[in-house]
C-alpha cells in the first residue's frame, strides 16, 4: 500500500470532516451518464496523465465549469457528487489542487477563450499544477495593500517582489501572481492578475516549515523575473475584479469539502511532482466487495464524514458511551446536516436564477466550526493517544503498527493542522467583514484608502 503524503492525509481528514456539508440526494441522471462514462474509459493501464486528459476533456475534471471551459456548467453540490462517484467506482479523482479550485474558474471568468484554451485545458488534464501567489509579508487580510511589482517592458513585464503562504509554490509550475502595475491610483486600481511561470531563473520558492512537521507552505522571492502581457489575466490593473473571483471560489470551495488550501488528491498534477507517467491503476486500491472500491489513503480516507469518522474512532476506543462526547458528536454531525441544507437551498435557488448572498462566506465559517470542534473532540476521543505524532509521513506506518491503532498519528497532525483552515481562504473575521458589508450593508470602518493613491498611503517598513 502506498504511504500517503501529509497533503492527502490532510486532504481526507479535511473532506471527510467537511463533506457532509453539501452532499445531496437524487440527480440519478447525473450519476448513472457518469458511471456509463467511466464503464466505457476507465482503465487502470493506462497513466495518470492519459487519464486525466479524458476525464478532464469529457468535462468531468471540472464540471462547474461553463462548456466552452471544460466543464458542464454543473452546480457545485452536484461536483461535489462526481467526486464521490469517481472515488467509489473505484477511478481516480480529478488532478486536485489549486489549478482546479481557483485559476480554472477565474481564467474561464475574466480570461480570454485563448487563455482559457492555453490555462483551463493543463489544469483539467493534469498537465499544470497551479499556486496562488497573492498574499505578502505586509498583506494578508489587507490583501490590496500588495508591494510586489509589475513593470512594462515591451510586451513583457518584469516583476520584484516577495509573496508568503505560498501553499504548493515549490510544485507549481505557474502561480496566480498578484502584482502592483500602477502606484498612483488607489489601491484596489493599480492591480494586475498574471498566470506567472515559476520555474524561470528569479523565482527562488523557500519551504516554511509548521508545527505538523511539514512544510505545505513557502515564501516565495521574485527578482527581475518575467511573464508575457499575453499572460494578463482580465486586462492592465484590472486585476482586483479577478482576485475577488479567485477569493470567491475559494471560500465556496473550502467551504464545500473542497480539501485544504493545497488540494492533495491521491496523485499531484503538475510537471514537478512526477506522478503523470505511473499507472493510474497503481495508486486506487483493487475493487472489492461487489464492484465497489475505496480509494488508497488509509483509515481516515476510508470514512466518509466526519461524525462518522468520529463515531468510529469512539467505538474503537470504547468511550462512545460518554454523555459529553456523544453530545458533541450530534452537534458535529448537526452542524454537517445544517451546511448540507444550506448547499440544497442555494443549489434550488441558483436553478431559479437567484443567489443567496454571503453563502460562500457562511459555508466557509462552517467549515472553520466543524474542523475546531472535531479538532477537540478527536483529541478528547483519542486520550493519552493524541499525543502521539508522526513528523514524517514514512513514520505513520510504522506508528499505526506499533500501536495496533489504525488512526494513531491521523487526529493528532489533523489538530495540529486545524489552525489553519479558519485563516487561509480570508479568516473568520474576514468573512464576518465582508457579511456585514457587502451583504447586511453595515457602514465601512472609515478610511480613505478607495481615493488616495496607494504610493501615497502609510506603509509599514
Ligand atoms: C495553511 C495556509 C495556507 C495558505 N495558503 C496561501 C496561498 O497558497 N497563497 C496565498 O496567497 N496565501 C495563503 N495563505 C495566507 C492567508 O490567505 C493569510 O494568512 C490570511 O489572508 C491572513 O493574512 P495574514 O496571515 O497576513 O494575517 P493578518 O491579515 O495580519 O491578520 C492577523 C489577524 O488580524 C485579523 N484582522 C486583520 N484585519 C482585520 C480586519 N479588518 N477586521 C478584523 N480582523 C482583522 C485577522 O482576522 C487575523 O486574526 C495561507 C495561509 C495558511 C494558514
Amino acid at each position: 500500500m502506498a504511504t500517503e503524503s501529509p497533503g492527502q492525509a490532510r486532504a481526507q481528514y479535511f473532506r471527510a470532516v467537511t463533506d457532509t456539508v453539501t452532499e445531496t440526494t437524487g440527480t440519478g441522471e447525473l450519476l448513472s451518464d457518469l458511471r456509463a462514462w467511466l464503464s466505457s474509459n476507465w482503465d487502470p493501464d493506462l497513466t495518470v496523465g492519459q487519464w486525466w486528459e479524458r476525464l478532464g476533456l469529457a468535462g468531468w475534471s471540472a464540471p462547474t465549469l461553463p462548456p466552452n471551459a471544460y466543464g458542464k456548467g454543473m452546480a457545485r453540490a452536484d461536483a461535489v457528487l462526481v467526486q464521490q462517484e469517481l472515488s467509489a467506482f473505484g477511478a481516480l479523482g480529478a488532478p486536485a489542487g489549486l489549478g482546479l479550485l481557483l485559476a480554472a474558474p477565474t481564467i474561464a471568468t475574466h480570461g480570454t477563450q485563448e487563455q482559457i484554451d492555453l490555462y483551463v485545458r493543463d489544469i483539467v488534464t493534469g498537465r499544470k499544477a497551479w499556486c496562488q501567489l497573492f498574499s505578502e509579508p505586509q498583506a494578508g487580510s489587507d490583501l490590496a495593500g500588495l508591494q510586489t511589482r509589475a513593470v512594462r517592458d515591451g510586451d513583457e513585464w518584469v516583476v520584484n517582489g516577495q509573496k508568503v503562504w505560498t501553499s504548493g509554490g515549490q510544485y507549481a509550475d505557474l502561480g496566480m501572481l498578484l502584482a502592483r502595475t500602477n502606484p498612483d491610483v488607489p489601491k484596489h486600481q493599480g492591480i494586475s492578475y498574471f498566470a506567472f511561470d515559476m520555474l524561470q531563473d528569479g523565482v527562488d520558492v523557500r519551504p516554511l516549515k509548521e508545527m505538523t512537521g511539514h512544510a505545505l507552505f513557502n515564501e516565495v522571492f521574485i527578482t527581475d523575473a518575467r511573464v508575457a502581457d499575453a499572460a494578463l489575466i482580465g486586462g492592465v490593473n484590472k486585476g482586483w475584479a479577478a482576485a475577488n473571483t479567485t477569493l470567491a471560489n475559494e471560500r465556496a470551495g473550502l467551504g464545500s469539502g473542497g480539501g485544504n488550501a493545497a488540494g492533495g488528491g491521491l496523485a499531484q498534477p503538475g510537471t514537478v511532482m512526477g506522478m503523470l507517467e505511473k499507472r493510474v491503476g497503481d495508486l486506487v486500491a483493487p475493487k472489492a466487495n461487489g464492484g465497489r472500491a475505496r480509494p488508497v489513503g488509509g483509515a481516515l480516507g476510508a470514512v466518509r464524514g466526519g461524525a462518522t469518522m468520529l463515531i468510529t474512532l469512539a467505538k474503537t476506543r470504547g468511550v462512545n458511551t460518554d454523555a459529553g462526547i456523544r453530545q458533541d458528536l450530534a452537534r458535529l454531525y448537526t452542524l454537517s446536516e445544517l451546511g448540507r441544507f444550506n448547499g440544497l437551498r442555494l443549489k434550488a435557488v441558483k436553478e431559479q436564477g437567484g443567489d443567496i448572498p454571503g453563502m460562500p462566506n457562511v459555508s466557509k465559517l462552517s467549515m472553520s466550526q466543524i474542523v475546531r470542534l472535531s479538532r477537540d473532540l478527536g483529541l478528547r476521543i483519542s486520550g493519552p493517544a493524541g499525543m502521539l505524532h508522526a513528523y514524517e509521513a514514512e513514520d505513520k506506518d510504522a506508528l499505526r503498527h506499533a500501536t495496533g491503532d489504525p488512526f494513531a498519528g491521523s487526529v493528532t497532525e489533523m489538530a495540529l493542522f486545524a489552525q489553519a483552515p479558519p485563516i487561509y481562504g480570508g479568516t473568520d473575521q474576514i468573512q464576518r467583514n465582508i457579511i456585514g458589508e457587502r451583504v447586511l450593508g453595515l457602514p465601512k470602518e472609515p478610511n480613505n484608502d478607495r481615493v488616495t493613491p496607494f504610493s501615497e498611503l502609510p506603509k509599514n517598513a
